[in-house]
């Protein structure tokens, strides 16, 4: 038999709905509230409220907090130490309902560069988006914005690596070297001007490359004039983006650009 949706979860649903659509992002937000008429019959209409209203919940960290957070976390890592990040039954129960991040972050595809575990983070703490490079391309700024405008990230971590592949391999392009078969030529473009900038800079380049293409991710982010909700929310106060890099012989995460 068919139940009518309850009128609390008709407008915590219409609204999320709403919201997703003004973000151009009501697909996504369409798959946790169905808001398109009656719930079907097998849908109990009360398990919708508690998911709206986890959905509108954000975390209470400043960028300031979110940023020390991170920091504490990297710090455990390094020493062996177990770091606030949970990941357990009881946590998995808790993040169904909603998600709360306190930071998002672009990092490297690389195996060994995973930022729950290199930040003590444990389920529902960290949105990340992945690629190799650490690179921001439509869909990277696309999830970004969705963590801002809808979930309340106060911080995003654009993260790169020692001895990163990507990076490396767009060297070799820049030095003359090597070509890549497929789409990974694709991967290395957006890393190029990075590198060609950091073959002034003397030194090992493939390093240098490395932290000037965080420098310039980070730059990206900050300074696009045209992005209607990045910008509104740097100039509001209500996000930082910073830069890091990874050593991936002591653990250690260094920040900057802050
Ligand atoms: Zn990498």
């Amino acid at each position: 038999m068919r139940q009518p949706l309850s009128r609390r979860g008709l407008i915590s649903s219409a609204g999320l709905l709403g919201a997703g659509l003004a973000l151009g992002a009501g697909r996504v937000l369409a798959q946790h509230a169905p808001a398109h008429g009656p719930a079907p019959a097998h849908a109990p209409a009360t398990a919708h409220a508690p998911a709206a209203a986890a959905a509108h919940a954000h975390t209470d960290l400043t960028a300031a907090q979110a940023l020390a957070r991170l920091r504490e976390g990297n710090h455990a890592f390094v020493d062996g130490r177990v770091a606030k990040g949970v990941i357990n039954e009881a946590r998995r129960v808790e993040v169904a309902a909603g998600q709360t991040p306190f930071a998002a972050f672009v990092s490297c595809s690389d195996s060994r560069v995973p930022p729950e575990h290199l930040f003590g983070c444990g389920l529902g703490d960290l949105f990340v988006v992945r690629n190799a490079g650490n690179t921001v391309d439509t869909v990277a700024r696309g999830s970004l914005q969705y963590a801002v405008a809808q979930l309340g990230v106060p911080l995003i971590v654009v993260l790169g690596h020692e001895r990163c592949g990507a990076v490396a391999a767009a060297a070799s392009v820049v030095t003359g070297k090597a070509k890549f078969p497929g789409a990974i030529g694709q991967v290395t473009e957006p890393i190029i001007p990075a590198v060609i900038e950091a073959q002034s800079h003397g030194g090992d380049l493939v390093d240098n490359s490395v932290r000037a293409n965080v420098k310039r991710t980070v730059a990206r982010l900050r300074d696009d004039q045209e992005d209607v909700v990045l910008r509104p929310a740097l100039r509001a106060g209500k996000l930082r983006v910073v830069g890091a890099t990874y050593d991936l012989d002591t653990g250690v995460a260094v920040f900057f650009d802050l």
